[in-house]
């Protein structure tokens, strides 16, 4: 996929790391002690006292961690972000390698003025019922209240008292030098509470990865072994961004063993600075004379431009909406990418759109792409697993025939009023499917548009990858069930089949046939801003068909950054292992 066009600019991180399932009981790791005031010193004030004289022990060390864990835990009582998990249960097959077999999806927002709880995105009802399978159970019995929120927290009651620490070594994490302190429960002490690895920076002292479990496992519930990271979000401000769970054997009864590897991630930290109001700005700086030109020029619309800028109200009404609450990207340069595969399509079939388009990225994993009017929206899921370019021109194609075939849409949107609904409540009140006719004419229309396009040497690619897809889909469900637009396949059809009979076989011992790539590999987003950018990691090629991964969920191991002067400088990138593109 050619896609290199990643700006100099900084930007963003990716990182993850492991989580626990913790009970919502007195069993959670030192629950909810109250914050003592003194955390609340800024992080200016301490940095600058600390930095002058540097810990001369580990035990000056560990009060400095101590003390900055404290302040972290006081600033995530003020942060709300998005908390995604998506989980794959494994299977052993015959040749000792996993398998994934079934999913889970969870998303909810983080909220811990009262201790850590979420609230969830994904609803109840399916919870519900899938509670019946194993895994699920653990989830929404012990898992979901709190189990997403503990998993980015250490200890909310960080104590050196409570804990046996042993200096390991300095290592680098990307480009911070790290203290690398293995991290035990005092003998005797019945609270559960981290055990594992503790990476801190060695500058201002912040907890920047932790890897482990909580000890000791309750008699009934269970946690997990994870691995979580922080990212510099802002001078001075480490949050956490992602966590990588896996359990091989984690009995759960007699004969009940889950088997399973799951990847959290958080964004949405400063939804305040995604809703700053533009307009008003906007407004102050016209000349006069500009702003009555405006108005003249749309002084008496006809019916027909009346009716458009209805449906544009509506469109944009939606689109606000959805990044208010973190699940749209801001506009951006992947945007722009996107744009340009359209312009590909448009200009190579001489079709003159009346209006504009736009491009925007879903930040979601769940693959799923869709039009509200004239936008068009993929989901991070689906940028991160497409293996080209063609892939990309099919996924593009469909939704642009539906915008040139002038599908409905429902305008009921353009009426302000419903979009006064919970967050939570968007998947439920948000809804831009279309009836199963236009489904059909829109993949008859895209087919045709492919074909007389740059890409249509190259369909065979978006075949296998469509293939692949339904080879999936019987067990990836929720990774391939959409929340806002219309399926993209399942167990029984599939967009697009047309590009099936063109595509060669699928063959899991090709290296150099990548149907696929795993989630994680293509998109890169910024905790805090939401921006999104294309991943610049390394393609390596595959030493074996088990390092193809496609759809699945791999480690993170971002690539850490120190924020020098201000936000305009960061620079997280990541090199994970997600990304095995040709
Ligand atoms: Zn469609």
């Amino acid at each position: 996929m050619q896609i290199a066009r990643c700006g100099s600019r900084l930007l963003l991180i990716v990182l993850c790391c492991g989580f626990a399932a913790a009970a919502q009981d007195a069993s959670s790791p030192a629950a909810q002690p109250a914050m003592s005031t003194s955390v609340s010193s800024s992080p200016a004030s301490v940095q600058s006292s600390e930095r002058s004289v540097p810990p001369a022990t580990l035990n000056e060390v560990l009060d400095r961690v101590v003390q900055r864990e404290h302040f972290f835990m006081a600033q995530m009582r003020h942060m709300h972000p998005l908390v995604e998990t998506y989980l794959q249960s494994l299977k052993t097959d015959s040749t000792g390698h996993n398998i994934p077999v079934n999913d889970r999806y969870f998303l909810g927002r983080l909220e811990m003025s009262d201790g850590p709880e979420d609230i969830s995105f994904v609803g109840q009802p399916g919870f519900g019922q899938r509670m019946l399978s194993k895994l699920t159970g653990v989830y929404s019995l012990h898992y979901l209240p709190m189990g997403f929120a503990q998993m980015v927290f250490l200890d909310s009651d960080f104590q050196k008292k409570y804990y046996k620490f042993n200096f390991v070594r300095r290592e680098f994490l990307g480009e911070l030098r790290c203290l690398v302190i293995d991290v035990q429960p005092r003998e005797g002490d019945r609270t559960p509470r981290f055990k594992g690895r503790i990476w801190v920076e060695d500058q201002d002292y912040n907890i920047v990865r932790f890897n482990g479990t909580y000890d000791p496992q309750p008699k009934i519930n269970f946690f997990f072994h994870f691995d979580s990271w922080r990212l510099n979000m802002r001078p001075g401000v480490w949050l956490p961004a992602y966590v990588y769970t896996e359990e091989s054997d984690l009995k759960t009864g007699l004969t009940r063993t889950l088997h399973f590897k799951a990847q959290t991630r958080l964004w949405g930290y400063d939804l305040k600075g995604l809703n700053k109001n533009e307009e008003f700005t906007q407004i102050l700086v016209d000349s006069q004379d500009s702003v009555r030109d405006q108005s003249e020029a749309t002084a008496d619309p006809s019916p027909v431009v009346a009716q458009r800028m209805w449906e544009k109200q509506a469109e944009d009404n939606a689109i606000e909406r959805l990044q208010k609450i973190g699940l749209l990207a801001p506009p951006g340069e992947v945007d722009k990418v996107l744009a340009t595969v359209v312009n590909n399509l448009l200009v190579t079939n001489n079709i003159d759109l009346q209006g504009d388009f736009h491009c925007r990225v879903l930040l979601t994993s769940p693959l799923e792409s869709f039009t509200i009017g004239h936008t068009i929206v993929m989901s991070r899921g689906l940028l991160d697993v497409l293996p080209d370019e063609a892939s990309l021109a099919m996924v593009l194609a469909h939704e642009l025939a539906h915008i040139v075939l002038g599908h409905p849409f429902d305008t009921k949107l353009a009426f302000n009023d419903k979009l006064f609904f919970p967050d939570q409540d968007s998947f439920r009140r948000l809804d831009f499917r279309h009836s199963p006719a236009d489904e059909e004419a829109a993949d008859v229309k895209a087919i045709e548009m492919l074909k007389n396009s740059p890409y249509k040497d190259k369909l065979a690619n978006a075949g296998l990858f469509l293939k692949a897809l339904q080879d999936k889909a019987p067990d990836l469900p929720n990774l391939i069930r959409p929340h806002l637009g219309n399926s993209f396949a399942s167990a029984k059809s599939i967009r697009m089949t047309a590009l099936l009979t063109s595509a060669p076989q699928l063959d899991d011992k090709k290296l150099d046939q990548i149907a696929a790539l795993p989630l994680g590999g293509r998109i890169k987003v910024d905790p805090w801003s939401d921006q999104v950018e294309l991943s610049k990691s390394k393609q390596v090629a595959l030493t074996s068909r088990w390092e193809k991964m496609e759809f699945e969920v791999t480690p993170f191991f971002p690539n850490l950054t120190r924020l020098s002067t201000g936000p305009e400088k960061v620079a997280l990138t990541t090199s994970d292992s997600g990304t095995v593109a040709k």
